[in-house]
This record gives C-alpha cells, sequence and structure tokens, in this order.
C-alpha cells in the first residue's frame, strides 16, 4: 500500500479507536452502576433473570455484551494500527494479495480479502 494511503488510514483507525474507546467508557460505567443495584451479585442477577424478565435485566446483559463487541473491535482496531506501524496493513493474511480500498473503508480491521472471508464463511458452515 502507498505511504499515502497508510497515512489515510492511520486517520481514520485513530479517530474510530477514539470513538468506540468513548463509548466503552460510557457503557463501562452503565455495567458498573447496574451491578450495584443487584448488590454486584453478578450470579445472583443472572438466576433473576430466569425467573422474571424484567426489562432493567434485559437492558444489563445487552448493555455487557455491547461492551465486549465494542471491546473486542478496539482490540482489533489496536491490531490494524500495529499492521499500519509494520506496514503490513491493507494485505490479506489468507492470500497475501492487497485488500481492496473500498473493503478497508468500509471495514478498517480487515484481516481478509473478500475472496478469502467468503471461503473462511463458506468453510464454517
Ligand atoms: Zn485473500
Amino acid at each position: 500500500m502507498r505511504k499515502t494511503s497508510l497515512e489515510r488510514f492511520r486517520a481514520l483507525i485513530t479517530d474510530e479507536k477514539e470513538r468506540v474507546d468513548k463509548s466503552l467508557v460510557k457503557h463501562t460505567k452503565i455495567i458498573h452502576h447496574e451491578g450495584e443495584d443487584f448488590g454486584g451479585d453478578l450470579a445472583k442477577a443472572h438466576s433473576n433473570h430466569m425467573a422474571d424478565q424484567g426489562s432493567d435485566e434485559f437492558q444489563y446483559e445487552t448493555t455487557i455484551h455491547f461492551a465486549t463487541t465494542e471491546g473486542r473491535y478496539l482490540y482489533q482496531l489496536d491490531q490494524a494500527m500495529q499492521r499500519i506501524e509494520d506496514g503490513t496493513y491493507g494485505k490479506c493474511s489468507g492470500c497475501e494479495k492487497q485488500i481492496s480500498l473500498e473493503r478497508l473503508r468500509a471495514k478498517l480491521d480487515a484481516r481478509l480479502c473478500i475472496e478469502c472471508k467468503e471461503r473462511e464463511e463458506r468453510d464454517r458452515y
């Protein structure tokens, strides 16, 4: 990938990391708060959830899920940033071809080109 493109992606990933980071902090606070409402006893909160499908607990669980997904995404963005530093960003880890810029723009943390991604998904099912 050309240096100018790498620099552009570096800026995009930096922005994206900042955005995810902020939303992660916000949601981690909500989890902490909800945890206090349950007396910090997560196991008890979970068993209550089985008995009573309360909306608070529903929110509690989706919040955890969201934070986990966002947390994982943040990690992927860190990895992508590392590849920018190494100069390997945008190279498919399957076939080592250049991943299209359109694909990278849509998915900044993409590690596989479209062909390899589709093959991976076919193999999974
Ligand atoms: Zn590939």
